[in-house]
């Protein structure tokens, strides 16, 4: 975190979400192939760019959270994170106290939900203008249900007054020195469970101005909202397309051939100029051209030294990225094996394990099949190895 621009956006993200269920926080939930928090990020620094980013997390998540921030170039804004405290209100004082460790403050700062990642670049600037002019401000939506008041046996004590009833989402916006006194104020007067930020800049005497928040700004909080997100995120990424790839290599002097990135002891090697591992190549390629973005041959060239011996594993992982980095999923790869040996069935599921570690997919979006030719042709006279790929990916429209 060297630089801290004007605008800093604080992440709570350290929550444990266990009303979503299942083992992991529901921030690293994999929605549509990225954990929720990485949609989160993503469109945050859309949305601001030049801003710094600042998750706080969880002590328990420091792994879960860099897998979901790895795709993320170092310069886009997104700071080392911080770890959080027991509560959200100390989680967001601990994020605010490392952004004013900093040699430049930031003027405004946003707080903003993980579980939060349809924000859109409108409402994170109405709610920067909004902090600006009033110093402190929240979105709110209006009430579609009518809100009663209960007493203690269940029976309604009061009906209020819709029309002055707002939900509240983030993010929350407000003047940096407001949220960061009126924090360390409560946290001194063993104030420690609100529940929004709104509501320390309310304890701390703050008047807060309420904007019009978006009904799209969901909250990811049960299960069945996780189903939800997940179903309008691959809504969004609907132009599918298929690729398919091809490749050969010729059998040579050597004691094993990789196969998926893994290296399986034959009595050959396979020629090539990188490490020959033929498999991935085929589904590189049916990456890339699911893409329409060339092939393995334009992107890692063959005259090009850099190459020679590489571990095809990076070419197989660089193509995946540029799925990602169009916005975009891999939906499925099918990939056969044409060969008589070495045998395969005893590698299948290791060489399928490796092709979904590397392209980062769930193990159930890939199939490695096998076949022989029976004897026939160049692969029937054991002369090479030849391997075929599908993929199919998800683009956004
Ligand atoms: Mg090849």
């Amino acid at each position: 975190m060297d630089k801290v621009p004007d605008l800093a956006i604080v992440v709570a993200a350290a929550g444990r979400g266990s009303r979503a269920g299942g083992t992991i926080p529901k921030q690293y939930k994999n929605l549509a192939g990225r954990p929720l928090l990485a949609h989160t990020l993503g469109a945050l620094m859309r949305a601001a760019p030049g801003a710094t980013i600042l998750p706080v997390i969880h002590s328990d998540d420091l792994d879960l959270y860099q897998s979901s921030a790895a795709s993320f170039e170092a310069s886009a804004g997104l700071a080392q994170p911080v770890f959080g405290g027991t509560t959200r209100q100390a989680s967001v004082r601990l994020g605010l106290e490392a952004l004013a460790g900093q040699l430049s403050k930031p003027n405004i700062v946003l707080i903003h939900d993980a579980a939060r990642l349809f924000i859109s670049d409108t409402l994170v600037n109405q709610a920067v203008a909004a902090a600006r002019t009033n110093g402190a401000a929240v979105p709110g939506v209006r009430l579609a249900e009518t809100i009663k008041e209960i007493d203690a046996d269940g029976n309604v004590a009061a009906t209020l007054p819709r029309t002055r009833l707002r939900a509240v989402q983030t993010p929350q916006a407000f003047r940096f020195d407001l949220i960061l006194n009126a924090h360390r104020s409560a946290a001194a007067k063993g104030i420690l469970e609100l529940t929004d930020d709104a509501a320390v800049a309310e304890w701390a005497g703050h008047r807060v101005h309420v904007f019009a928040g978006e009904d799209s700004n969901m909250k990811v909080t049960t299960s069945k909202d996780l189903a939800i997100a997940e179903a309008r995120l691959l809504g969004d990424l609907a132009d599918i397309r298929t690729g398919q790839g091809y490749d050969v290599h010729a059998f040579g002097p050597g004691a094993h051939v990789w196969l998926g990135g893994l290296k399986i002891a034959h009595d050959h090697g396979l020629i090539g100029h990188s490490d020959a591992d033929v498999l991935t190549h085929a589904i590189t390629d049916a990456l890339l051209g699911a893409l329409a973005d060339g092939d393995i041959g334009s992107h890692f060239p063959p005259s090009d030294p850099k190459w020679r011996g590489a571990a095809s594993s990076i070419f197989l992982a660089a193509a995946a990225a540029k799925v990602r980095s169009r916005g975009g999923v891999i939906a499925h790869i099918d990939a056969t094996l044409v060969c008589e040996r070495p045998k395969m069935r005893p590698h299948r599921d290791a060489i399928r394990a490796s092709i979904a570690r590397i392209a980062e997919i769930p193990l159930d979006r890939v199939a490695i099949k096998a076949t022989t030719s029976e004897g026939l042709g160049f692969t029937g006279r054991e002369e090479g190895i030849a391997s075929l790929a599908v993929a199919t990916i998800r683009l956004p429209l």
